[in-house]
C-alpha cells in the first residue's frame, strides 16, 4: 500500500496538470495520493475526476501558507470544505499577498540589472492563481538568464538573495483551528525543512496540538534522518499523526519523486476519522 500525501500541479507552482499528476502518481504505482496546491483547491476538480478514471484514491487537500513566529510555516490541510466561508476568505488573502509580491520581486530584480516583466510571469503561471517565486523562476529560465528553477533560487530568490520579498502568509495559531473548523485535518509540512526549526519545538507542539495540531509530516526531503528521528519522537511522544510524503513538484523540484516517501495506512486511517470528527462537529454546531 503506497501512500503519497504531499504532491502540487500547475493549480500551484507543480509543472504537471492535475489529470497528469494524477497519472503520474498512478504510473509511479502509488495506490493513494493527496493533492495539496499551494493556497488553493483550484485543481480539486480535474484531479478527482482524473483519479476516478484512474482508480485511484485521492484524498484532497490544500498547503497553506501560514507565519509562526518570525517562520513561514506551510500547513497541510486534508479535507477541508473549501467552500467553509472563513477558510476561503483567509485564503483569498494569502492569494491577493502572492499577488502583491510579484512586482515587488520584479521591482528587486530590476534594481541588479535583470529585467522581467509581469507579463513575462502571467505567461509562465497560467491556471493558478498562487503565483509564486517558481513561476518568476520558470520566467528567468525563459529569459535565459539562469538555466533552472533551483538556480533561480540560488541567485535570486531565496531569502537574503537580491530578488526575495516577503509576502502575506496568515498566522499559523489561526490557521489551524480554521482547518478544523472547516472540517478538515491540519498537519505541519516539512516542519524543520527551511526555516522554522528553531521555532517549533517540542513545546511548540504540544500548544499547536492544544488548539488542533493533527499531525506531523515527517517524512520529507528537507529532512535529514536525525531530523527524522527527533520529529517521529516528538510525534509519538504528543500522540500526533506522522505523514511521510514527496512533495512533488513535476520537474520542478529534484529529488521529490512521487513516493520517495510514503505514510503507513493507520495514519492515514486516523486522518481520515478525525476530518469524521472534524466534520460531524461542524454539523452538530
Ligand atoms: P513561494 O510559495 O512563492 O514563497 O515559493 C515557495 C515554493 O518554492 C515552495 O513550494 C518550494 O517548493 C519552491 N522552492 C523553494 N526552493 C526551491 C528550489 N531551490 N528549487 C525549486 N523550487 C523551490
Ligand atoms: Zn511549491
Ligand atoms: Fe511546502
Ligand atoms: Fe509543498
Amino acid at each position: 500500500m503506497l501512500i503519497d500525501l504531499h504532491t502540487h500541479s500547475r493549480a500551484s507552482d507543480g509543472t504537471q496538470s492535475p489529470a497528469e499528476v494524477m497519472r503520474a502518481a498512478s504510473d509511479a504505482g502509488l495506490d493513494v495520493v493527496a493533492l495539496t496546491d499551494h493556497d488553493t483547491a483550484q485543481g480539486w476538480g480535474e484531479a478527482t475526476a482524473a483519479a476516478a478514471e484512474l482508480g485511484l484514491d485521492l484524498v484532497l487537500g490544500i498547503e497553506i501558507s501560514t507565519r509562526f513566529g518570525s517562520a513561514g510555516v506551510h500547513l497541510l490541510a486534508y479535507l477541508p470544505d473549501a467552500d467553509d466561508p472563513d477558510l476561503a476568505t483567509t485564503l483569498d488573502r494569502i492569494l491577493e499577498g502572492r499577488n502583491a509580491r510579484v512586482p515587488a520581486i520584479l521591482e528587486r530584480l530590476r534594481e541588479v540589472g535583470v529585467e522581467l516583466a509581469e507579463d513575462d510571469v502571467r505567461r509562465v503561471a497560467v491556471g493558478t492563481r498562487a503565483t509564486g517565486r517558481p513561476h518568476v523562476a520558470d520566467a528567468l529560465v525563459a529569459r535565459g538568464v539562469v538555466a533552472s528553477r533551483a538556480e533561480a533560487f540560488e541567485r535570486y530568490l531565496n531569502p537574503g538573495r537580491p530578488g526575495y520579498a516577503r509576502r502575506f502568509a496568515a498566522d499559523l495559531d489561526d490557521v489551524v483551528p480554521l482547518v478544523v473548523a472547516a472540517g478538515g485535518v491540519p498537519v505541519v509540512a516539512h516542519p524543520w525543512g527551511r526555516t522554522a526549526r528553531a521555532e517549533l519545538t517540542a513545546d511548540a507542539f504540544a500548544r499547536l496540538k492544544e488548539i488542533g495540531l493533527a499531525g506531523i509530516e515527517v517524512d520529507h526531503q528537507d529532512h535529514d534522518a536525525s531530523a527524522r528521528e527527533q520529529l517521529r519522537a516528538i510525534a509519538r511522544d504528543l500522540d500526533l499523526v506522522i505523514t511521510g510524503s514527496s512533495d512533488y513538484h513535476g520537474t520542478g523540484k529534484v529529488d521529490h519523486d512521487l513516493g520517495c516517501n510514503t505514510t503507513a495506512p493507520e495514519e492515514l486511517a486516523r486522518i481520515r476519522e478525525l476530518a469524521d470528527a472534524a466534520r460531524a462537529a461542524r454539523v452538530a454546531r
